[in-house]
């Protein structure tokens, strides 16, 4: 059996990426590397469904999500923070560093902010001029509603909504400009099937009128900054990218738009009910108990008896790497991504392997 690299993050990248980013350089400073950025942000748009500006940034997921806060939060600004899990923490912990002050929606493991809660916290609140939540909370694979939960919030003064999609734009369906969303983090690694190294920032309407009446602290993640560097003919960056990373991830997006994103997305769900069918068969214990949040990009569950960790032990020397639990969930749970590009085969071997684990694990 070959090896499988199942943690959320890296992923297993597929074959034409692995190539693509073997190539030459090119410089950042020619046509050339300009028409493969405007083509990245061209397939970027079919992925989400809009035209509006995606900044590529040269860093990790919190790097984009320190992006958003800077640009948008500050001293003496209010937020409000929906958070189900270690992620949802994290964006918080970036936005307070801002000087802005917090307002918490916590939501235990397992679960998702509700639509009611977002509204009456916004009700309560109506000064926060930002809502932060997570759409994949990597740390229990659960997918928060964020389209319903925008859909109920009121019309007026509604503050700049927030998202980190870092484990979900690529894999599962987002769409800013239908749901409301303001401003997108994601980033390389998870969804989009590429090396990590790149972060990126969606922007709407509304983001952009804001940031003009704003001034970046930060030069490296000035969002005007870069935007100013995305002309209509020309797209550059203000300082040198990752050039190799620009080759990898248009092949990635080349990989999720070839039958159509919705239809990749479709796939990806599949291969994800079959895998939480199949571990329940086996006797393992979802985490996530209601199938409408359960993510279609990663898999919490628990080993019957406590065996979580021995089973995860198992499966290394087996060659597969899975991720533990974080924070109350450490030494409980097992978590197995299924962003790669893999069908019934792959997901035949994989549970496989799990249900071997699992035999030796109660032996
Ligand atoms: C992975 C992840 C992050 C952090 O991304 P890095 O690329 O490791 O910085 C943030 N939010 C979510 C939801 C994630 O899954």
């Amino acid at each position: 059996m070959r090896k499988y690299l199942l943690t959320p993050g890296p992923v297993e990248v597929p074959p034409p990426v692995l190539a693509a980013q073997g190539a030459q350089m090119e410089s950042h400073r020619c046509a050339a590397f300009s028409s493969l950025f405007m083509g990245i942000s061209e397939k970027l748009g079919k992925l989400l469904e809009s035209s509006q500006p995606v900044v590529i940034l040269p860093s990790s997921g919190t790097g984009a999500l320190e992006c958003a806060a800077v640009n948008f939060l500050g001293t003496g600004d209010k937020f409000i923070s929906l958070s189900c899990g270690a992620f949802g923490k994290r964006f918080r912990e970036i936005a307070l560093r801002t000087g802005a002050q917090g307002v918490f929606g916590d939501y235990e493991e397992g679960s998702a902010p509700t639509p009611e809660d977002a509204a009456a916290l916004l009700r309560a609140h109506p000064d926060a001029k930002a809502l932060l939540v997570t759409h994949n909370e990597t740390s229990t694979g659960v997918t928060v509603p964020v389209r319903e939960i925008i859909a109920a919030l009121p019309e007026e003064n509604r503050p700049l909504i927030l998202v980190d999609g870092v484990s979900s734009v690529g894999a599962m369906e987002c769409f800013p400009e239908e749901w409301g969303i303001d401003v997108l983090c994601t980033a390389s690694q998870k969804g989009l099937m590429t090396p990590p190294g790149l972060g990126f920032v969606w922007l709407s309407k509304r983001a952009l009128a804001a940031l003009e009446k704003r001034d970046c602290p930060s030069y490296y993640f000035d969002l005007k900054l870069h935007l100013k560097y995305m002309k209509k003919d020309s797209y550059e960056n203000p300082y040198t990218p990752p050039v190799s990373l620009y080759y990898a991830l248009d092949a990635a997006l080349g990989v999720i738009l070839k039958d159509g994103a919705r239809e990749w997305f479709a796939k990806r769900r599949r291969w994800a009910d079959g895998f939480a069918s199949g571990l329940e068969a086996m006797g393992f214990e979802l985490l996530v108990k209601d199938p409408a949040i359960r993510s279609a990009g990663v898999t919490a569950f628990f080993a019957p008896d406590g065996k979580s960790e021995a089973v995860r032990k198992i499966l290394s020397r087996m060659g597969l790497t899975t991720a533990g639990g974080q924070g109350a969930l450490k030494g409980k749970i097992i978590r197995s991504a299924h962003y790669s590009d893999w069908g019934e085969a792959e997901l035949a071997e994989i549970l496989g392997a799990f249900g071997e684990a699992l035999k030796e694990a109660a032996e």
